[in-house]
């Protein structure tokens, strides 16, 4: 089906062994995930309400007060600043993404900056790097440490950024604890860290404020469909600068388990989250994954994903694969150097269909082949190929 409808369109369809990122068009569904979604898109309802469930449903996936189905990690980055600048005063709402007078600065790690924060001054805040990340340079072994954060803090900082990852300094939870000795939110960006399926809980366990986690990534969620979990507050405030509210002020009833009116002098017009909107398909989509997620254990998963890998590794038990850990495992591909790696790379762009490996250590000589993006059949795709070209490319 697949075939016919991108094959009317004239757009190739593509193995893609990377993994799930943006402009490979992400994974391959569940058909359960796309039979949610199909049903979900023949129905009406008000988004209150399925905003409501899914805000239930993410808080108890992830152990948070409140939860809320986004458009993507990048949405939810958005809609954490704009949360952490705003709180839940409509007036200032308003004013973003002009943050003048706002607490308006997220103090940001040197060595975590990278191309997603942009989504945080996309609703009007300013990033204040601190920290000199020496140990990257090859000049020494420290990284920003807990002491610089604290002196970054000050009237106008709006809350803290930290983005998970093994590598990760100083730990979460010295962040957190100068963050919250001055009463400033940590927001946790931790897009690509499932599975394990552990880290839903871990970060707001270990005291975050708001998290974020992409729908499309390891949840095998809809591509544009993310999670922002944590404090109620603050998961109220983002929802009230997305959410649609082109209502009287007496016909706005949501579930105060969600959003609590009370708490509120008015209703905020469309917010600077506008865009981030989730649609009634994607949040069914990623209900549906986070539910498989929970239900399939990282041992079930794992050996899932090992399959197809074990096939090409079976296949071609004479090419230098390395099989590597981690959350979603992989193969290694050894070549002599960066140049030989990349005439294997382009000569798989070049073959039909088009194979896309994780080229992300490339210089090293190494290409990955990650199977949590692969549709049926791709992993003999990937043999045949490699078949073809292993001995005029690859071999020394
Ligand atoms: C992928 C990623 C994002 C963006 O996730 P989307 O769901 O695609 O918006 C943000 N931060 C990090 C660290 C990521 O890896």
């Amino acid at each position: 089906m697949n075939e016919s409808l991108y094959g009317r369109l004239g757009v190739p369809v593509i193995v893609n062994a990377k993994g799930a990122a943006t402009r490979l068009s992400g994974g391959v569904l569940h058909p359960e995930v796309t039979a949610a979604m199909a049903e979900a898109s023949a129905a009406c309802v008000d988004m209150l309400d399925l905003h409501a469930a899914a805000a239930a449903e993410i808080a108890a996936a992830t152990g948070a007060e409140n939860g809320l189905a986004t458009s993507g990690a990048a949405a939810s980055l958005l809609l954490a600043s704009a949360a952490c600048m705003v709180g839940l005063d409509p007036a200032a709402m308003a004013r973003l993404p002009d943050a003048d007078g706002l607490k308006s600065e997220i103090v940001t790690i040197r060595s975590q900056r990278n191309a997603y924060d942009h989504a945080l001054r996309g609703a009007g805040a300013r990033l204040v790097e601190v920290g000199l990340a020496d140990r990257f340079a090859g000049a020494g072994i420290r990284d920003a440490e807990a002491w610089e954060i604290e002196a970054a803090i000050g009237p106008k900082t709006a809350a803290v950024l930290w983005v998970a990852s093994a590598r990760a300094r100083p730990p979460l939870a010295e962040v957190v604890a100068v963050a919250h000795r001055h009463d400033v939110p940590v927001i946790v960006d931790a897009a690509a860290e499932l599975p394990p399926a552990a880290k839903l809980r871990s970060y707001v366990a270990a005291g975050a404020d708001l998290v974020a986690f992409s729908g499309g990534k390891g949840l095998g969620g809809p591509q544009a469909s993310g999670i922002l979990c944590g404090r109620r507050d603050l998961v109220m405030s983002a929802a009230l600068q997305m959410l649609d509210l082109d209502l009287r002020w007496s016909d706005f009833d949501p579930p105060p388990s969600f959003i609590d009116k009370g708490l509120l002098p008015g209703l905020p017009r469309n917010g600077v989250g506008r865009p981030c909107k989730a649609d009634k398909g994607a949040i069914a989509g990623l209900l549906t994954a986070l539910r498989r997620f929970l239900a399939e254990s990282d041992d079930e998963r794992t050996a899932r994903w090992q399959a197809p890998l074990d096939h090409i590794r079976a296949e071609l038990d004479d090419l230098p694969f390395t099989p590597v850990g981690g959350g979603i495992p992989r193969l290694a591909l050894q070549l002599a150097d960066g140049a030989a790696a990349d005439r294997l790379y382009k000569a798989l762009l070049a073959h039909r269909p088009v194979i896309h490996l994780d080229h992300s250590e490339m210089e090293a000589g190494r290409l990955y082949i990650a199977p949590n993006c692969l549709a049926a059949g791709d992993a003999e795709r990937i043999v045949e190929a490699l078949r073809i070209l292993w001995p005029r490319e690859g071999g020394r």
